[in-house]
């Protein structure tokens, strides 16, 4: 396994809309395991394959009822295909580290996808995890959470992931 590179916002890449996946190869396992372990050692709750620079129709996530680390899921061109009820919660994400902010989902999602065997699934989930799924879905089409905030809010997360930003390039060149 190896950790990969986190693309953070400013990245053109995250920007763009990924491809479903065709099948199930070698590469994408090894891939999905990468992504697991990325997602595992940055302390996220979920990863997609944009992320990573890699413009696939693939997430991986924690199965947090499982308890962390416990349950590691995947996910190859998952698609929402009911949704009910709205909620509201506080988000973060590993391409914009440090940055929180309250945003609306879908309380409860009916999800169709293929799963880490290869199998076709679909699956109802609800709660902390349909917010998961839906924020890394949101990536595989180029949308990132803040993009979900109020104008208000959206500048003022901006105007600090700015001296974030700011502040990883100072620590990295040091
Ligand atoms: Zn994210």
């Amino acid at each position: 396994m190896a950790v990969l590179q986190i693309r953070h916002m400013g990245n053109p890449v995250l920007r763009k809309k990924a491809k479903p996946v065709s099948e199930l190869t070698g590469e994408i396992d090894k891939l999905i395991e990468d992504m697991t372990e990325t997602m595992y050692i940055n302390q996220g709750l979920g990863l997609s394959a944009t992320q990573v620079g890699v413009l696939k129709r693939i997430i991986v996530y924690d199965n947090v009822e499982a308890g962390y680390g416990m349950d590691p899921q995947a996910l190859m061109n998952p698609e929402i295909v009911a949704a009910e009820g709205i909620v509201k919660d506080e988000e973060g994400c590993l391409s914009i580290p440090e940055i929180k902010d309250i945003v609306e989902r879908s309380e409860k999602i009916t999800l169709t996808g293929i799963d880490r065997s290869g199998k076709d699934v679909k699956i109802e989930i609800e709660g902390l995890l349909a917010r998961i799924i839906q924020h890394e879905i949101d990536h595989l089409d180029g949308i990132l959470f803040v993009d979900r905030l109020g104008a208000v809010k959206k500048n003022l997360a901006l105007s600090r992931w700015k001296k974030v930003k700011k502040e990883l390039e100072a620590e990295k060149s040091a």
